[in-house]
């Protein structure tokens, strides 16, 4: 059935569409309810709009200051310096590729080259494969980036065959997430249903094998256990899983394991798969998941534990997540603003220190949002990565 319309009553469209669609069918699960809202050719929200900024729904890191993008852009540099190191003495030296995943107006990569230029050139001549579905978001890449090479990807199913330096900001949370809901010690799928509107039903219950995939097979010991088990959820224990997310960082880990490169992965998320994290922003509000599909942003948070446990599985390892402000602050954002403060007049100081304060302080950016590297296997841990345990252990083998 086609969903798509291009006038203004897009929503209403849409609505009517997945109501007809969920009543001829059946419910539909939370990530296909998702993915239709958010990808749907020319009406869902990522296809023909442009979310972001002040005018738009939310605000992005790159789009808050260049500074984000000079930090990250710096961080690749080195890592690229680390990289090719190991590379020359390991087959000898193979030409890179940059990444993005999910580029949005391009402003990151933008700043990320800005940087380059003045620092790893060798970067800068790199072909740059975006991985975007949106065509309007494409276009808008395409001005942003007029001196690059760009190859444009629905998917990661034709990356070439080098070394992957990039960065994928606000991407994964952007990815469809389903629900589980456990009731009476069971954990059932959480459908999107009729109600006669849309809205939430409980469907079957998760066969063992789905349980495995959910990692929720150790505490869904069943009603009979219930009062016995401490590791029984709830009732009402919300359970989520983004399975493209998943199938995205095992493909991205299973080329950096064999061809090399370092990327940066960098979202708001925790490490496990508890709670309803899914959230619905319209004009920087939060609205109901069920407002006006097409018209809202949808997001969840990362679960960066089931992401690492992917990149293991690949054969890659991925550091972190530690906290955006503290990776900032890591490698030097607070100097980087002050020197950028120095040359700037009064009302730029002013905005470069907001936007500092925005990106690192915990009740801004600075916690809610984690940051994890994706690299190959090995040991150590680069600049930005260092916790406050292994800070405190490494001040204490020295105090000895
Ligand atoms: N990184 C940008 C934008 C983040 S918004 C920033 O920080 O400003 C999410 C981005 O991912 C958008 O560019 C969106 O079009 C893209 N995207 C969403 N779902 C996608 C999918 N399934 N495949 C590829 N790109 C996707």
């Amino acid at each position: 059935m086609s969903i798509a319309s291009s006038d203004e009553n897009n929503a209403d469209d849409m609505t009517a569409s997945l109501v007809a669609q969920i009543a001829a069918d059946s419910p539909l699960s939370l990530a296909r309810y998702i993915e239709i809202a958010l990808s749907t050719a020319d009406a869902g929200y990522y296809q023909s709009s442009d979310p972001f900024g002040q005018k738009g729904d939310f605000i992005t890191a790159p789009e808050i200051s260049g500074l984000f993008g000079e930090m990250c852009g710096l961080f690749l540099a080195h890592m690229f310096e680390l990289g090719q190191a190991a590379e020359e003495t390991a087959s000898g030296r193979q030409k890179p590729a940059i990444i993005e995943c999910g580029p949005g107006r391009g402003t990151l990569m933008a700043d990320m080259r800005h940087v380059w230029e003045q620092l790893m050139p060798e970067l800068v001549a790199c072909p740059v494969h975006l991985i975007e579905t949106s065509p309007h978001l494409r276009s808008l890449q395409e001005q942003a980036l007029p001196d690059a090479v760009i190859h444009w990807h629905d998917d990661l199913s034709a990356l070439p065959a080098a070394p992957l330096y990039g960065i994928a900001n606000e991407f994964f949370d952007a990815l469809p997430v389903a629900h589980a809901i456990c009731r009476t010690g069971i954990w059932r799928h959480r459908l999107v249903t009729t109600t006669p509107g849309l809205g939430f039903v409980e469907g079957s219950p998760l066969t063992a094998a789905e349980l495995d995939i959910w990692r929720l097979d150790k505490d869904s010991s069943g009603p009979s256990q219930e009062s016995h088990d401490m590791a029984t959820p709830p009732d009402g224990a919300i359970a989520e899983i983004c399975t493209l997310g998943e199938d995205i960082m095992h493909s991205l880990a299973a080329h950096i394991a064999r061809f090399g490169g370092a990327i940066l992965i960098i979202d708001y998320g925790k490490t496990d798969n508890r709670g309803d994290t899914v959230q619905a922003v319209a004009a920087h509000k939060p609205v109901d998941l069920f407002y006006k599909p097409g018209q809202a942003d949808i997001s969840h948070w990362v679960d960066f534990g089931a992401l690492a446990a992917c990149a293991n599985a690949a054969g890659a390892r991925l550091i972190g997540p530690v906290e955006q402000g503290s990776f900032l602050t890591q490698i030097g954002l607070k100097a980087r603003a002050e020197q950028a403060a120095a040359h700037a007049d009064s009302e730029m100081r002013r905005a470069l220190l907001a936007a500092y304060d925005r990106l690192v302080s915990p009740a801004q950016m600075g916690s809610a949002f984690k940051v994890a590297l994706l690299v190959p296997q090995g040991n150590g841990t680069p600049p930005g990565f260092v916790t406050h345990n292994a800070k405190t252990e490494s001040s204490n083998r020295q105090s000895r």
